[in-house]
């Protein structure tokens, strides 16, 4: 029998995760390796927008929006837990305006389009012109096309009707928990694998070496307030796909050092791009459950975004950055930009700087270009992703260069085609219509809530506190939400973590079934806790002693590892947290 074919998949954000679950459907055995956690890239970090792109329309890149439309519809279907379609209000200030920037921008004369702007950005019609061409691209049922109308009709969100009098409503998607989608690929393609019998591993917070003759070791990072015992482990693969977003450059010249770094073409040109999570109840009432797309007084376009039930998101910016991604930050000015931009389009409500809960910062993989390429603005740098081979490695190795939350599908199935020929096999399958693990909706999302809530009434929740669990764990887990409940050995596991309606079974589940190492994986991309709006010392101190219990904290660290969390939060994200309640469980032993 031939020796399996092993494919080295470095970084598990969502296209890293999109390409392993790809390459394990045709049975090539499968590592991926992350320096840091699955989804904690850009993935993290983004507007959370599964979307066509209508901006791109101006730029002529017909055929990334008509892709992006397809696996908007593709993405709601397969994972409808996760991924729900969202209606948008588009203001104008006038009827007329934007149509000769248009043109000139479609024709690649950028500067001239942004000189012919004007201050009144872009009118109803041009607008409509736009959704009209968006509306013919789309496929799939369901996606009702565009309409426009007179901003004071309710009940569409109150933007400012005097600034704004017209308005165009369309639709598009939101994934709220791109983290949670990423981890679910991966769930996925374990569940392939052993279907299959190849081979599927997931390392993360490991750092990848080479060690001679195509051989890499991936070594466990000391991970803060991690077990410490994790062994290094060596690969072999017959291919490498580096797809660590804005770390490709960085990536490439770390396993490849055998080839001249310093002569090597960088692929990554990357622009940081800032968010802010609101908590105003005004605010968010204001949105009427729409999003906002509009234009900040630059003319860039600033998404308004209800994020759950009681908070807005709101992003992004453009701006060229070459440093490590991991020390992008929102800036003082880029905060300040976006409450303004908040604030042309609600005046009424006056939001401040009280008003952000926290902010967040990413750095977009794009494709490194000439000086002056996209008009000289970041925002004219193609969005479209490639796929590029590396000429000066020892074994096969592509680099994944861009791409979106929306097309991660896709382009794992272009990823995929290239690949598995080079090491010898064929593409068997596609995911096109395989949905998430996860998946429910209407009754089987019922389904699911009443057996998650049914385990929550065994572990001896009040029937209130069980359905506010049993909804809560479903917006995580979807389908897989019950499962938690088999992680209640001990009766401790049943409690809530402290001010949350999740219990600490939860964060055993996530240990064991979804890869979770530290206590920041468990409160940022496993539970969400981290936008939670009742996050405190409490929780994350409860989360810590969870994992100790787990096996993956030593007692003697677990308060450290807390305590650097909560840090990092309030460093990284301007958040501030509500202090540990006197008699949290997390003081027992
Ligand atoms: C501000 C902003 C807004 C965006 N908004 C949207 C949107 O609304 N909709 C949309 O569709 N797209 C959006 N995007 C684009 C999208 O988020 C990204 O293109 C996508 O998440 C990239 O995913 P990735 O897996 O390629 O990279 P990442 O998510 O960055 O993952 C790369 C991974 O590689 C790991 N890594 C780094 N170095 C190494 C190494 N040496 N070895 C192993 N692992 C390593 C990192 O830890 C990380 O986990 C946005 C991006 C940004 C920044």
């Amino acid at each position: 029998m031939a020796a399996e074919r092993l494919v080295v998949v470095l970084g598990a954000g969502i296209n890293g995760a999109a390409i392993a679950r790809e390459l394990v459907l045709s049975g090539v055995g499968v590592v991926v390796v992350d320096a840091d956690d699955a989804g904690g890239g850009a993935t993290a970090w983004s507007t959370r927008l599964v979307h066509g792109g209508l901006r791109y329309l101006e730029y002529g890149e017909i055929g990334l929006v008509r892709e992006s439309l397809a696996e908007r519809d593709r993405l709601v279907r397969l994972a409808p837990h996760l991924v729900r379609p969202l209606p948008f209000l588009l203001p104008a200030r006038g009827r007329t305006g934007g149509l000769l920037a248009a043109a000139a921008r479609l024709a690649g004369l950028e500067s001239l389009a942004r000189r012919w702007r004007g201050s009144r950005g872009r009118g109803l019609w041009a607008v409509s012109a736009g959704l009209t061409l968006y509306d013919l691209l789309a496929t799939g049922a369901g996606w009702p096309r565009h309409r426009t109308m007179r901003t004071g009709a309710a009940p569409l969100p109150r933007v400012d009707a005097a600034a704004f009098p017209f308005a165009a409503i369309y639709a598009d998607a939101q994934m709220l928990f791109p983290e949670r989608f990423t981890v679910e690929l991966l769930v996925d393609a374990r569940r392939l694998a052993a279907e299959a019998g190849t081979r599927f591993e997931v390392l993360t917070h490991h750092a990848v070496r080479p060690t001679g003759g195509g051989r890499l070791l991936a070594a466990p990072a000391d991970a803060a307030g991690g077990r410490g015992d994790a062994a290094a482990v060596e690969l072999r693969p017959d291919a490498i796909v580096n797809a660590t977003g804005a770390w490709v450059d960085r990536t490439l010249d770390a396993v490849l050092p055998a080839g001249d770094p310093a002569g090597r073409r960088r692929l990554i040109g990357g622009t940081k791009g800032s968010h802010l999570v609101l908590r105003t109840t005004a605010l968010r009432a204001a949105l009427a459950d729409h999003g906002v797309y509009a234009e900040a007084a630059d003319g860039r376009p600033v998404f308004v975004l209800p994020f759950g039930p009681a908070l807005v998101l709101v992003g992004t910016t453009d701006i060229p950055f070459a440093g490590d991604p991991a020390t992008a930050r929102a800036d003082d000015e880029e905060i300040d930009y976006l409450l303004a931009a908040v604030g042309l389009l609600f005046p009424q409500v006056a939001v401040s700087r009280g008003d952000v809960q926290q902010h967040y910062c990413g750095v977009r993989p794009l494709p490194s270009t000439a000086p002056g390429a996209g008009g000289g603005q970041p925002a004219g740098i193609t969005r479209r992703h490639l796929l590029v081979r590396q000429p000066d490695a020892p074994l096969p190795c592509w680099s994944v260069v861009g791409g979106k939350l929306t097309t991660c599908r896709s382009l794992a199935e272009q990823v995929a085609a290239e690949v598995l020929p080079a090491v010898g096999l064929a593409v068997r399958g596609t995911t096109r219509d395989r949905p998430l693990p996860g998946a429910c909706a209407g009754p089987s999302r019922a389904t699911a809530v009443a057996e998650a809530v049914a385990g929550g009434l065994r572990a001896g929740l009040s029937p209130p506190a069980a359905e506010r669990t049993g909804e809560r764990l479903v917006a995580i887990f979807g389908a897989r939400a019950g499962a938690v409940w088999r992680h209640c050995d001990d009766p401790i596991d049943g409690t809530l973590l402290e001010g949350t309606d999740l219990p600490a079974a939860a964060v055993r589940h996530c240990v064991d079934e979804e890869w979770a190492a530290t206590v920041d994986d468990v409160v940022c991309r496993r539970l969400m806790l981290s936008f939670d709006e009742r996050l405190g010392r409490g929780t994350i101190r409860d989360v810590a002693a969870a994992l100790v219990r787990a096996g993956r904290l030593r007692a003697d660290r677990a308060a450290a590892a807390a305590d650097a969390c909560a840090e990092s939060l309030g460093r990284r994200h301007g958040r501030t947290l509500r202090p540990a309640a006197a008699a949290g469980y997390h003081d027992r032993p």
